[in-house]
């Protein structure tokens, strides 16, 4: 690990301190209540770590898109309620998002507890990465945590802004124990992969993912493809696709990554069809040569399942990102719910399997595989650019271990 940790700062360097944490509380909302509450909880350890140690934290976190102007039905006061539930330290929540009123009001808040600040995005800097907001928030503390993986890959005023804001006033930006274990499991774990090294890439749009196939091309043994983008390095082949989801501008990219691919590359040689995306479709198994004119591409077919999962099973290091089919339907379930059980399988036997992708996370937990997998990431755009091997403007910006 190159960033400093809050474990590297130790409980002695936190006692007494007043720790800025960005964290990442995103969470789903369903009519002003929570409906996923997992994002709180993966954020948990590290507030414990530093309420334990007797520092003062002031917490930060967007939610949802309230475009920059306060937005009730965006407030974080549900979070700070929920977060009042699960963490034994009293969780204070602040009406105000930074300035005199924040600050105001953070005078009464002791070691070892929290105060939770309004949403980061009510302000329009936070997007912008507004320099006078990341310095209005670096006032208000003399450490900064970065916890946040699922928002690492945007530089905005919170983040990566108050990392270096904190810094220019002599503070420390240091990573969250959320984000040290990503960037551990996707960057550090996969650098040197034991072999054979299996990437799955599946999920609706080829353009979301190109950047990922590239990157990891070269260095697995086998990436095999399914899901809707696998329809167009179909027509990449030149078949026919039929009324299936194809993202025509990405043919060609398709076309180049087939010929440098060569063997590693594997697409699916079977899928299931069906006239229209509905539960109780008339579902049909086909060659991928054998596509009619009308049918869609739902899922990959029974031989690819069994081809694939015999991948997978002998992998020794897996990268899992996007689903094989439409998994949310029954009838086009199978090709997912049969890779995510070889997933599970082949960790149980020894393998490395690091999942990615909401998609991918919300199937493996319908498989009710989640908890035999070695890593299960938080975040998705977060996660797909560092497996690109792109560095993360949120964690470029922390402390060095070194310096
Ligand atoms: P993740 O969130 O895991 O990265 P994506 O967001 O890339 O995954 O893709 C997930 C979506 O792709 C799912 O909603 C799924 O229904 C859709 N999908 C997968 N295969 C197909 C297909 N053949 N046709 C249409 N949609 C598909
Ligand atoms: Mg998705």
């Amino acid at each position: 690990m190159i960033k400093k940790t809050i474990s590297d700062v130790g409980s002695d360097g936190l006692q007494g301190r007043t720790v800025i944490v960005r964290a990442d509380l995103n969470v789903p909302l369903d009519n002003g209540s929570i409906s996923d509450d997992q994002r709180i909880r993966a954020s948990l350890p590290t507030l414990q770590t530093l309420t334990d140690a007797g520092a003062r934290v002031i917490l930060l976190s967007h939610l949802g898109r309230p475009k920059g102007q306060v937005d009730p039905a965006y407030s974080l006061a549900p979070v700070a309620v929920r977060l009042n539930e699960l963490l034994d330290p009293p969780v204070h929540f602040v009406p105000h998002t930074h300035g005199t009123a924040a600050a105001g009001a953070l005078e009464d808040i002791g070691n070892g507890e929290i105060a939770i600040l309004e949403n980061t995005r009510f302000e329009a800097g936070e997007t912008a990465n507004a320099p006078e907001l990341s310095r209005s928030w670096a006032a208000l503390g003399d450490m900064f945590v970065n916890d946040a993986f699922g928002t690492a890959h945007r530089a905005h005023a919170s983040t990566a802004g108050l990392a270096d804001a904190i810094r220019a006033k002599g503070g420390e930006a240091v990573a969250g124990l959320l984000m040290a274990t990503e960037l551990e499991f996707l960057e550090e774990a996969l650098r040197v992969p034991e072999r054979p090294f299996v990437a799955i890439i599946g999920g609706a749009k080829i353009s979301s993912k190109i950047g990922v196939i590239s990157a990891l091309l070269p260095r697995v043994d086998r990436l095999l493809i399914g899901g809707a983008m696998a329809n167009t390095f179909f027509r990449a082949l030149g078949l026919d696709t039929g009324d299936s989801l194809v993202e025509e501008d990405s043919i060609g990219v398709a076309r180049d990554l087939l010929a440098t691919g060569g063997d590693r590359l594997v697409l699916p040689v079977d899928c299931a069809v069906a006239k229209e995306m509905v539960e109780d479709a008339q579902r049909r198994a086909v060659d991928r040569t054998g596509v009619q004119p009308g049918e869609k591409i739902l899922d990959v077919g029974p031989r690819t399942r069994v081809l694939f999962v015999d991948v997978v099973r002998g992998a020794k290091t897996i990268v899992w990102n996007g689903p094989m089919g439409v998994f949310e339907i029954d009838s086009f379930a199978e090709g997912t719910m049969d890779i995510a059980h070889a997933v599970a399988d082949a960790c149980d036997a020894g393998a490395m399997v690091i999942l990615g992708g909401g998609d991918s996370a919300a199937a493996a937990e319908r498989a009710d595989v989640v908890d035999r997998l070695t890593h299960v990431s938080t975040g998705g755009g977060a996660s797909l650019e560092l497996l690109a091997g792109a560095e993360l403007p949120g964690v470029n910006a922390l402390t060095d271990r070194s310096g």
